[in-house]
């Protein structure tokens, strides 16, 4: 038998999240960002579950190639453009929508079309204040019309920095003030809104919103609680089994550095999942992981520190538990934002980060 360890990929909750964001953003295209591997969930995953999307926005040119190999024709958006000339005939043949946000880009695009004809489809990015990438408002106009002089057909982009949040600036407000003025009078589609702003700022979405996290049923904020009323499914499941158990005494320690000591004479349950997983390993002590018993499973705490391939718990809670039993790391019983907030974190860290190593297999029933 291979090592327990399993992510499930719930493809029923990607459709139904899918047509979450439909109903929130109704006027709204929609770009599905699987930047990361699709949050972790692998290419695979999303283009099956997100199938219905209008387009897909991600980073690298080698999964706008895989998902073109695989058959997909609806649009895809390189999120953070060109990294370098070379990659603008391949982005051309993939016939992808490119972000441009620095001078580099423009002028690229601009030495590429004295010898090509070729229109592109372009999405501006405005720096509206949250100061990563894109164009000051002082300069965005001049680009806009430098890249529309070339034939290319721009669009507008900018990203909200604290659409999660109440009153941290650059507030939504802010941003959108800034974005209204830097395009007044200018042609072309706008891009704003992340999850946050879809769940959060109806009035800010654009005509294409960017939805990430919320596809994959998780948090902007990392707190379970703050989606509870949107109605959105988990897609991920991580499970493993309890491989071994240990008999402790009173006062004997668990694993490295001894950091959990037994209180009473008590059972440790093993689990095949580590950080090398992708559990996070400054999960406490008290971090929840449920495990199937005789009745409808329980919560059982960490007890020890999280070691490369395996985690310890105690079993005290789980009198029926045994070497085989199911257990939960993340997804339907215990949300993946809850084990990141525990751990210091927030959900989007642990999906992304979920190794290479752990299989992937794509549940289709809901
Ligand atoms: C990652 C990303 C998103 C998606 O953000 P979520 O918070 O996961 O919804 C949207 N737009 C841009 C530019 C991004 O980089």
């Amino acid at each position: 038998m291979n090592r327990p360890i399993l992510a499930s990929i719930h493809i029923e909750a990607f459709k139904h999240n899918l047509n979450r964001v439909r109903t929130l953003a109704p006027e709204a295209q929609i770009w599905s960002v699987v930047k990361a591997a699709g949050y972790g969930h692998r290419l695979e995953s999303v283009l099956e579950g997100l199938a219905d999307t209008d387009g897909f926005a991600l980073l690298d040119l080698r999964d706008a190639d895989w998902l073109r190999t695989q058959g997909w024709q609806g649009r895809i958006l390189l999120l953070e453009g060109l990294f370098s000339a070379n990659e603008l005939t391949e982005a051309l043949a993939l016939d992808c929508d490119l972000v441009v946000h620095c001078q580099e880009q423009v002028t690229l695009l601009e030495a590429f079309a004295a010898h090509s004809g070729h229109a592109i489809r372009i999405f501006l990015k405005l720096n509206s204040g949250m100061n990563r990438l894109g164009f000051a408002p002082t300069i965005y106009r001049d680009m806009y019309h430098r890249l529309h002089a070339l034939g290319h057909q721009v669009d507008h982009m900018t990203h909200f920095a604290n659409a999660d949040a109440i009153d941290q600036k650059p507030t939504v407000g802010e941003q959108m003030d800034c974005f209204s003025k830097a395009v007044e009078g200018l042609s072309g589609k706008t891009s704003l809104a992340n999850s946050a702003a879809i769940l959060w700022h109806r009035t800010a979405l654009g005509d294409w919103v960017r939805p990430g996290i919320m596809l994959y049923g998780l948090s902007p904020t990392g707190l379970h609680e703050d989606i509870a009323h949107a109605n959105l499914k988990p897609v991920m499941s991580l499970t493993s089994e309890i491989i071994d158990i240990q008999h402790l005494a009173a006062g004997e320690h668990v694993g490295y550095g001894g950091r959990y000591t037994a209180p009473q004479a008590m059972r440790i349950g093993v689990i095949a999942c580590g950080y090398a997983d992708g559990y996070p390993r400054h999960a406490p002590d008290g971090t929840p992981v449920w495990v199937q018993t005789n009745g409808t499973g329980v919560i059982c705490p960490i007890a020890g520190r999280v070691s490369m391939d395996m985690i310890t718990i105690d079993l005290r809670n789980a009198p029926d538990a045994q070497i085989g039993s199911q257990v939960e790391l993340w997804g339907q019983k215990v949300p993946a934002d809850t084990v990141a907030a525990a751990a210091g974190t927030i959900g989007y860290e642990l999906i992304c980060a979920l190794a290479p190593r752990v299989p992937v297999e794509l549940i289709r029933k809901s």
